[in-house]
């Protein structure tokens, strides 16, 4: 086998890919994000398999248990094929070197039709790529192909206590799309062919595929030529302007600065810092000192972790809505004043928005200044949880009212420190600020390092032995009470910088 359905979208994305994937497979980055999509992925695929009844799935491993058994799997196909089994899931083919394994294969008007399950909401390019590709071996293998269809998850399904798959997924008919897509394959499985079997890298531009929708994992090798730093590591600039300026040769600072026309004070400001080597921060007095201003005490500082399940599991949610489970909240009365903490973490398998919305409202006192960093995801959640539960609804938009952004410094250019490296996360900006302080690095944490972990460990702990469940709590309140201990500290320091 040279080819299977996920190396013919990633050629069919970006040829280098697939070629760094087989030559240079050490220089693979792969993020948190990209587990857990994958995790998430594989969740919604094995859902869908029920979505015409009964079925007959094919899957099977090899001896170590780990690694799918392709041949035993093509067998199998061909064994339930003959039987005439409705529905197969996995249904998998082999024809001179290519296979594919399709995610439903059914019974339809005499022939065989393909179904494609993704857990996005909409159609995007590379699926019709993908399932052209299912078609072409399919029929390569001798199978009629009466359809081809993409299964994806249906953004305006609203949980209602019992889950109806026929409303959670839309079938979308994409065979138009397909009969002309298909006709690209042969060439495109000649292209990759290629490709692959050459010694020599394919030499490609940086695209904007490169990053988007998700960022590759082989981004770092492959800008390891860039000046450092270079247009790529701007803030607060369009990835489509970032490409422009590349695409016309502007790439380092100093090019930008010369010929780049960049009109964005900020953007201008953290080139000429960059460049000037300066290692002592850059500080706007009057500016830190007007947001300062406009916090008072008592002064509460607040994050939230949420998680974002494709299948909702709470009555009156959607897909991929925002579920808080958690925050951590520490608070200061009076200047001078002691620095106190209360949290909250729900009962993984439970509902947590009422608990936690009746003990926001209990730990936040109406007409306090409240801080978050990034507040608009704090926001987000907390009008959300107004909508739900109206009769919080006031208290809740009160706290909503109050918070202030301590993200505001960093982000209008107040405050710059070169080991911020252009960037104003809190995850950037707190070992920029205190490099040495072994009690705000996120990397002595046990088991939760960041917001994509709290988020993928939280339902999990549900399913878990009494004694782990008791530990993979701990981790995520000291997670996220790092959090807001991280924000009083940069406030401390943002006061330190202007005296
Ligand atoms: S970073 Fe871009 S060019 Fe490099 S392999 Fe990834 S998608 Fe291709």
């Amino acid at each position: 086998m040279f080819l299977s359905k996920s190396k013919y979208c990633e050629i069919h994305q970006c040829p280098k890919t697939a070629w760094l994937r087989k030559h240079k497979p050490e220089e693979f980055i792969s993020d948190d994000n990209t587990l857990m999509r994958m995790e998430n992925g594989n969740e919604v695929g094995d859902l869908a398999m029920g979505i015409f009844g009964d079925y007959c799935e094919v899957t099977a491993y090899d001896d170590t248990g780990k690694n799918l058994d392709l041949t035993k799997m093509v067998k199998a196909t061909k064994k339930e094929l003959s039987k005439g089994t409705p529905v197969i899931c996995e249904a998998s083919f082999e024809y001179n070197g290519l296979y594919c394994a399709v995610d439903i294969l059914r019974a339809q008007n005499g022939g065989w039709a393909i179904y494609e399950v993704k857990s996005s909401t909409h159609v995007k390019p590379v699926y019709i790529a993908d399932i052209s590709y299912q078609k072409y071996v399919l029929e390569k293998s001798g199978i009629n192909v009466t359809g081809t269809y993409l299964i994806n998850i249906n953004s305006s399904y609203v949980f209602n206590g019992k889950l109806k798959l026929h409303e959670l997924f839309s079938i979308n008919d994409v065979s138009k799309a397909v009969a002309a897509e298909i006709t690209n394959v042969p060439a495109n499985i000649a292209a990759a062919e290629a490709i692959i079997h050459n010694e020599t890298e394919p030499e490609l531009p940086l695209t904007e595929s490169c990053r988007d929708p998700y960022k590759c994992g082989f981004w770092q090798y492959c800008t390891r030529a860039l000046p450092k730093p270079c247009v790529f590591d701007l803030y607060r600039m369009s990835s489509s302007k970032k490409f422009d300026y590349y695409n016309n040769g502007l790439i380092s600072y100093e090019d930008l600065l010369s010929k780049g026309n960049v009109k964005n004070k900020h953007q201008l400001r953290q080139m000429q810092f960059e460049i000037s080597k300066t290692q002592e921060p850059f500080v706007d007095k009057k500016g830190v000192e007007d947001f300062l201003n406009t916090l008072s005490y008592p002064i509460y500082f607040l994050d939230f972790e949420s998680m974002q399940p494709i299948i909702p599991q709470f009555i009156g949610t959607r897909p991929y809505a925002q579920i808080t489970f958690q925050y951590s909240l520490h608070y200061i009365e009076k200047e001078g004043g002691e620095l106190m903490h209360k949290e909250f973490l729900a009962e993984s398998g439970t509902d947590p928005r009422r608990e936690l919305a009746l003990r926001l409202c209990r730990d936040i006192p109406k007409d306090v200044c409240v801080t978050a960093y990034n507040k608009s995801f704090e926001c987000g959640r907390i009008k959300e949880l107004a909508e739900t539960f109206p009769d919080l609804a006031e208290h809740l938009m009160n706290i909503h009212d109050n918070i202030h952004d301590l993200l505001v410094p960093f982000q209008s250019g107040y405050y710059y420190n070169r080991a911020m490296g252009g960037s104003y996360s809190i995850k950037s900006v707190l070992p920029a600020l205190f490099p040495d302080e072994p009690t705000l690095d996120y990397h002595n944490l046990e088991g939760v390092h960041n917001g994509s972990e709290a988020m993928s460990i939280f339902p999990l702990i549900a399913k878990m032995p009494a004694d782990q469940r008791e530990k993979a709590r701990n981790n995520l309140l000291k997670y996220c009470e790092l959090d807001t201990y991280a924000m009083v500290k940069v406030w401390e320091k943002l006061k330190e910088s202007i005296k």
